[in-house]
């Protein structure tokens, strides 16, 4: 029979060979708690044995230092995660501020080029009124010229309708 007895007796557990007897060595081979009998004259004879209350505190050693390891590795992962994270909140606020950036650059260009056409237009504007002008100035020179020609032309017809020759020759 093997299991925890109520006494504070080392290890707690009895012999699963010896039941009259306390579990108090650790067969390394067989990985069994045995008692002091058992490597002697029993089934684990000549097999390398300990003390179990050392054996327990080795290997209770080995797991918190495993363990520490762990917690250590782990918290580096969580530093990773972390820097990561940082990274990539970083770049999004980049990427807000160029684009921030842009819309005031263009609308300033927008802007610029706004007023660049206005002053284009006004030119051709101006341009154009002063040519017109200089057209009706044209238009105007040549009717009075039209004019001119309509009335020399109007008393050269009455000369040339003049019957009588003396009328005609003393004009
Ligand atoms: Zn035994
Ligand atoms: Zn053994």
């Amino acid at each position: 029979m093997s299991g925890p007895t109520e006494s504070e007796d080392t290890c707690g557990w009895r012999c699963p060979e010896h039941s009259d007897r306390v579990a108090e060595l650790f067969c390394r081979r067989c990985r069994q708690c045995v008692c002091a009998l058992c490597p002697v004259l029993g089934a684990h004879r000549g097999h390398p044995v300990g003390l179990a209350l050392e054996e327990a505190a080795h290997v209770k050693k080995l797991t918190q230092e495993y363990l520490k390891q762990l917690t250590t590795k782990k918290q580096q992962q969580v530093g990773n995660r972390n820097q990561i994270e940082d990274a990539a909140e970083q770049l999004k606020a980049h990427a807000e501020s160029s684009k921030t950036w842009l819309t005031g650059k263009f609308t300033e260009l927008r802007l610029l080029l706004d007023e660049e056409e206005v002053l284009a237009k006004k030119f051709i504007d101006k341009n154009t009124q002063f040519a017109l002008q200089a057209y009706g100035d044209q238009i105007r020179s040549c009717e009075d010229q039209i004019d001119i020609l309509s009335s020399l032309s109007n008393r050269v017809c009455s000369i040339s309708q003049e019957t009588d020759p003396v009328q005609l020759l003393q004009t």
